[in-house]
């Protein structure tokens, strides 16, 4: 027989639809703390018990619910926060769909205490699997508290899923930490079985909220970025190259303050960080990009955990050449950066308000420093090279001579510097070759005796297919025979190093092009490999002119940090660090 089709009660679609807002309790936590972000609340406190299996209740300050809607909030697409599909292309609320009350109330016991702004009396309801059970009269204080029992008591199957306590009350931390990096004005409290374990109070700023959640230790070792452009604009922090190590954490981004898995916009930091990343090595960050709401998507996933730009690319480049900026040591950085002009803060429209406008603390609130008209700092002066800034270019370089012929000692300015030899000209030999090559041609050198060069048959398939990108690079490069090529001409810098094996490190290069789908990326491979086959090697012994002449190169890069492969280049000692080691404070 044919089976009859039949439209399923609502509770049973509310289950469902649960299924997909509703997975552990932080899920819950992220609805009900973002429901207090929406009303506009200063204080939000998690309480939550037995990993939030027993209980999780959710208070806030905020603009409450009127009592004649408060059931209604419980109604499956019962939303105050949009009215109309044009609204969806302007949503700068957390909330717009009007599902997760429902969703939770499917899945759990609900008791709603809420009581209006401006009431002195409120509304408590109560619900069960879904079903109004009482609704009453009640004195509170102003604002909202949901309180949430025997999540998933209900749905058996869904309660097995649930992991050990410790790892879904990680997941609880998570979610508020996230809420909390992305309001940094609202205090946020979290407690587990009365236990405080977190207790954030309202700062004025990003990095004073990282500092709160993830410590000191990972501000120190941040940069700070301020940027904006237009209707673009990016906040927060992220590692300096040579405090990058294996681990991912913490890896957090914000789109108009939600959290979001974006791998373009995690594609195009790495970009920025390009050659200073060392390889194998990730970037720390938490970064908040606040995008004309009208060209992105925040209706694409049932969590919202995932956006999509109208202008991918544009964004993409825009957050490349900002982290590039700001990763870069200081000098090189202001050389080739342009600071956007400060353009005049964006304010938040609520785009349906029920109750007059509001204005939501922290929310999509331009930085302080453009708030109070100052241009933002330029980009890449930041604590990378800062002590050089103003005088890097006159700053006295002392050569002192030669560690096993490759490091480097030196006096720069007041500082004792430790420099590789080989990675502080593999450097600036880099940026000599990427101004080049960026301003059209490489210099190249022809060969007063061109050599022939031989290479194994796969090695000479890749070369024949990349003559052309041999030519740009500087080289002159005719096939010979089986195998062998002649070089007529080489970049200037590369003087003479081994071509047969620099032509080697190019061919492995050219192999990791098709993972890599930036050309700026895969040029960068190659000007760096012709970088290092060109630049002094260790175990060579210097002259003192010869070390002059690297310190200061050096120097006028901007004393960058890193090699292009990410290798550390010097290790200093400031005078104060110095006079602390040898106990001499206070006196000479
Ligand atoms: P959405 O947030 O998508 O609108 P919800 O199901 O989360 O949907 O909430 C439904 C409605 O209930 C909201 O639109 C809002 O008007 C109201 N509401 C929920 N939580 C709160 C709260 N903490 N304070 C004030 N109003 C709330
Ligand atoms: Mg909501």
């Amino acid at each position: 027989m044919t089976p009859r089709i039949a439209v399923l009660p609502g509770d049973v679609i509310n289950k469902i639809a649960a299924g997909e807002v509703v997975e552990r309790p932080a899920s819950v936590v992220k609805e009900l703390v973002e429901n207090a972000i929406d009303a506009g609340a200063t204080r939000v406190s998690v309480d939550v018990e037995l990993a939030g299996r027993r209980s999780i209740r959710v208070t806030d300050d905020g603009q409450g619910i009127a009592s004649e809607e408060a059931a209604l909030a419980f109604q499956r697409h019962a939303t105050s926060k949009i009215r109309t599909e044009a609204d969806l292309s302007t949503i700068q609320s957390m909330g717009f769909r009007g599902e997760a009350l429902p969703s939770i109330a499917a899945v759990s016991k609900v008791r709603l205490v809420t009581v209006a702004a401006g009431s002195s009396m409120g509304t408590e309801v109560r619900l069960e699997g879904g079903a109004l059970l009482a609704q009453r009269e009640t004195a509170a204080a102003p604002g909202t508290t949901v309180e949430v029992t025997d999540l998933f008591y209900n749905t058996p199957a869904r309660k097995k899923f649930l992991k050990s306590p410790a790892t879904e009350f990680g997941h609880v931390c998570q979610a508020v930490q996230r809420q909390a990096l992305a309001f940094p004005k609202i205090h946020f409290r979290l407690t587990h079985n009365g236990h405080v374990v977190a207790d954030y109070p309202a700062v004025p700023t990003l990095r004073d909220r990282v500092q709160q959640v993830y410590g000191a230790q990972l501000v120190d070792t941040c940069v700070d970025l301020q940027e904006e452009a237009g209707r673009l604009r990016l906040e927060g922090l992220c590692a300096r190259p040579l405090e990058t190590a294996h681990t991912k954490t913490p890896q957090d981004l914000f789109v108009n303050c939600r959290w979001v898995k974006n791998a373009a916009i995690v594609h195009a930091l790495y970009e920025g960080y390009g050659t200073y990343l060392a390889r194998g090595h990730q970037p720390r960050f938490v970064l908040s990009l606040w995008v004309d709401p009208r060209h992105v998507d925040v209706n694409v996933h049932p969590t919202k955990r995932e956006v999509r730009f109208s202008d991918q690319e544009q964004v993409h480049e825009w957050v490349r050449s900002r982290i590039q900026a700001s990763v870069k040591p200081a000098s090189v950085a202001s050389r080739t950066t342009v600071v956007s002009a400060c353009s005049p803060p964006q304010r938040r429209d609520q785009p349906v308000a029920t109750d007059g406008s509001r204005d939501v603390p922290g929310y999509a609130n331009p930085a302080p420093d453009v708030l109070a008209g100052r241009q933002p700092r330029p980009a890449g002066v930041a604590e990378l090279g800062q002590a050089y800034l103003p005088t890097v270019e006159q700053e006295e370089v002392r050569p002192l001579g030669q560690v096993a012929n490759r490091y480097l000692v030196a006096q720069v300015g007041d500082e004792l510097q430790i420099v590789d030899q080989h990675t502080a000209h593999e450097r600036v030999l880099f940026e000599r070759l990427q101004r080049q090559f960026e301003a059209g041609q490489i210099t190249s050198q022809r060969a007063l005796l061109p050599q022939v060069v031989e290479l194994s048959a796969a090695e000479a398939v890749s070369v024949r297919a990349h003559l052309e990108d041999l030519g740009r690079l500087g080289f002159e490069v005719e096939e010979f025979g089986q195998g062998s090529f002649v070089v007529r001409a080489m970049p200037a810098l590369f003087g003479q190093g081994d071509q047969r094996a620099l032509l080697r490190a190019l061919v492995e290069d050219w192999d990791a092009w098709p993972s890599t789908p930036s050309m700026q990326e895969r040029y960068n491979t190659v000007l760096a490999s012709v970088a290092c086959h060109s630049a002094v090697r260790a175990g060579r012994a210097l002259e003192v002119p010869e070390m002059r002449r690297l310190l200061e190169d050096w120097r006028e890069a901007g004393l960058p940090s890193t090699c292009p492969h990410g290798r550390r280049i010097a290790m200093r000692l400031t005078i104060e660090e110095l006079d602390r080691i040898f106990g001499r404070l206070g006196w000479t």
